[in-house]
């Protein structure tokens, strides 16, 4: 195999990659007749390796024998199935280090979290090895004399998998663990900026279907763009589409997967507030919105954008705030002690710059940070900016690490602004009243998704349902019963 230009990039044949890579897994072979692409570094912009994309042609391959492969899988009784997926987990917990270096290398976050990701994805796979004995349905009590009324689940076929490049596979592995238990083979088309870590998965997930002698079709992969994954909204072979991404492009998956009557679940943009009351416990929640709002250069979902101050503490907090952002280590993500890596491209970089312009134009006060570091990769400064909740920037997901500061008077006051963006992911509050909290995540509290209590916005915990509401799209993956999404229900 040819080694790498670069000494530090030789780990990456550990996880079966070189320098020019295929990037079609269809019909379990891989292959690629499309775009030649290259994936950079986003620390230096500097190339570190080839991808051939999948073409048309390769999809239509690829999807067709994983539709006959549907018809062996769904035959597989539950606690087998899960039997493979847990192998899918030891399989990567093998690889766990060399995975989250890849993610840190392709992706720009810090190490910790590189690898953070991949064991949530081996965290999916025990929690799925579990639920494959729990797919249960019920006995309902039936209004006919000497009848049963039953409900069961069954598996839907072919699950799609659409995902951002952010989580390049801690999302796959949200829907896919959860698919492959209930039945369903996959088909997964990662960000297009992320083509390695989409085929390094995948040769990892390849290797135990093909252990245990079953088609590897089960789980089909393809790297590219908007083309392929246009395809799998359209295809009527594919009863579920699981589509992580913006908001603009989920509208346009949803409208397409619902014109030919499939299901869509959607995991859209996120534009999250952290309220911090006059009684909170203010170091707790420094620590918090500085985790919320610069982990991951703010390209979390649920980063925290708006920041909610209580008049009585605005200043105090935002004086605290502006002296742990100044302690923040800017650098290679790779590197020891590095809490704030790169964007992800040069356009995320332009993005925030022109981010940065629009808040001063709408009145913003930039209290900290707001410019490009002069550097060969895509570096920002964390910033801090004070402006008014009306301002329509503050409406939209600027995915960088910009936080809006805004002062409150009244708990009712903050919900109201928590709840007036189109968006609905996650929100938290800091408080120590019990009544402010019931008040919280009761009916007239937060309208998000995730409604956290003394802890920051970011972060899923696999066992609960994880997503949200308005222009978030309403899916739902992981915990909780979000399986029953990836089924469907027989009542008898
Ligand atoms: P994006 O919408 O640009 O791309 C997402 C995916 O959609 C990519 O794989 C892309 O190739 C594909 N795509 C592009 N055009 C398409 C089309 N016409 N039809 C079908 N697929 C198409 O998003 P991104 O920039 O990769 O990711 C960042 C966004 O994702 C942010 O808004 C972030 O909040 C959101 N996100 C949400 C969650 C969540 O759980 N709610 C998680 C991660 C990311």
């Amino acid at each position: 195999m040819a080694s790498f230009a670069r000494q530090e990039h030789q780990f990456l044949a550990e996880l079966g990659l070189a320098p020019r890579n295929p990037g079609s897994f269809a019909c379990g072979a891989w292959g690629g007749s499309g775009p030649v692409v290259t994936t950079t570094n986003p620390s230096n912009n500097e190339v570190i390796a080839e991808v051939v994309e999948a073409s048309m042609d390769d999809y239509e391959k690829g999807m067709s024998a994983c539709f006959d492969a549907a018809k062996t899988w769904m035959a597989i009784p539950a606690p087998k199935r899960g039997e493979i997926v847990r192998q899918i987990g030891d399989a990567l917990r093998a690889k766990l280090h060399h995975l989250g270096r890849l993610l840190s290398l392709e992706m720009g976050k810090i190490l910790p979290e590189g690898i953070g990701e991949v064991q949530e994805i081996i965290d999916m796979c025990d929690y799925a090895v579990g639920l494959s004995r729990q797919l249960n349905g019920s006995i309902i009590p039936s209004e006919r004399p000497n009848h049963m009324m039953m409900e069961v689940w069954n598996p839907l076929g072919v699950v799609g998998v659409i995902t951002a490049f952010n989580f390049p596979c801690a999302v796959l592995g949200w829907n896919a663990c959860i698919a492959l238990v209930c039945g369903n083979c996959v088909v997964w088309k990662g960000a297009p900026t992320t083509p390695l870590i989409t085929i390094a998965m995948t040769k990892i997930v390849a290797s135990v279907f093909e252990k245990n002698n079953l088609p590897s079709a089960i789980f089909t992969a393809f790297c590219g763009g908007a083309e392929i994954g246009q395809a799998i909204a359209l295809d009527t072979r594919i009863p579920l589409v699981s589509f992580t991404g913006s908001t603009k492009v989920g509208q346009m998956v949803q409208q397409q997967v619902s014109a030919r009557f499939g299901k869509c679940l959607l995991e859209l943009s996120g534009n999250n507030a952290i309220i911090v009351m006059d009684d909170a416990d203010i170091p707790l929640a420094v620590r918090s919105v500085l985790f919320a709002a610069v982990g991951t250069a703010g390209q979390r979902c649920t980063t925290c954008r708006r920041l909610l101050l209580h008049e009585s503490i605005y200043q105090t907090f935002l004086d605290q705030l502006v002296e742990v952002y100044k302690q923040v280590r800017i650098g290679d993500p790779m590197e020891k002690g590095t809490l704030l890596g790169p964007l992800h491209t040069t356009a995320s970089k332009e993005s925030f710059l022109k981010g940065i312009q629009n808040i001063r134009s709408q009145g913003g006060k930039i209290l900290l940070g707001g410019s490009a570091i002069e550097s060969e990769g895509n570096f920002v400064q964390p910033t801090i900016v004070e402006i008014s909740p009306a301002a329509p920037v503050v409406r939209e997901e600027l995915f960088g690490p910009v936080l809006y500061a805004m002062k409150f008077q009244t708990l009712k006051e903050a919900i109201e602004i928590n709840n007036s963006v189109p968006q609905g992911l996650s929100s938290s509050i800091f408080t120590r009243k019990p009544d402010a909290i019931f008040k919280w995540i009761g009916p007239h509290g937060s309208d998000c998704g995730i409604v956290n209590v003394n802890i920051p916005t970011n972060g899923a915990e696999i066992g609960g349902a994880f997503g949200g509401e308005k222009a978030t799209g309403g899916g739902r993956e992981a915990g909780s019963d979000s399986w029953k999404q990836y089924m469907r229900r027989a009542t008898w």
